[in-house]
């Protein structure tokens, strides 16, 4: 295994090893880049359309990323919201970095289902009581499905 710049106290690095509370299913993973699929929220059940878009390489911004490392987060995100569009047929799909909590790039990727009433912000489909939910043999089956979307021949 390439012996990637990590941090031993990065929840994020920990996830890419696979360990901790971070760890979820894997939709794509290449040498630059790991994409996967959100587990944690309020309550039981998973709400799908969520993906995570991360350097393997342990770096805080966009602005200490290799060019190489750029073009491939650029991609997996193009790719992702192909996915989430395709999948789950959303009102919108959203793309944000904030890095306020953990200091180890990572973009979020995450829809707005279509029935979600127009007074819950934006970005906080968690607050939704009506929102989806998968369990985690529905989730699987759908990152496998999102996971089609990404690869060199698209
Ligand atoms: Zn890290």
């Amino acid at each position: 295994m390439p012996d990637y710049d990590t941090t031993q106290d990065c929840l994020i690095c920990a996830k890419h090893r696979g360990i901790g509370p971070l760890v979820g299913p894997v939709v794509h993973a290449d040498e630059l880049v790991i994409v996967s699929h959100r587990i944690l929220g309020p309550g039981s059940g998973i709400v799908p359309g969520y993906l995570f878009i991360e350097p393997r390489r342990h770096v805080a911004s966009l602005a200490h990323l290799t060019w190489p490392e750029t073009t491939a987060i650029a991609h997996a995100a193009w790719c992702g919201s192909r996915a989430l569009d395709a999948e789950l047929a959303p009102r919108h799909v959203f793309s944000l970095i904030a890095g306020r909590t953990v200091a180890h790039l990572h973009q979020h990727l995450f829809i707005r289902p279509p029935a979600m009433p127009d007074h819950f912000a934006w970005h906080d489909v968690d607050s939704w009581p009506d929102r989806p939910l998968m369990d985690a043999d529905e989730l699987a089956a759908l990152c496998t499905r999102l996971s089609t979307w990404f690869g060199a021949h698209h």
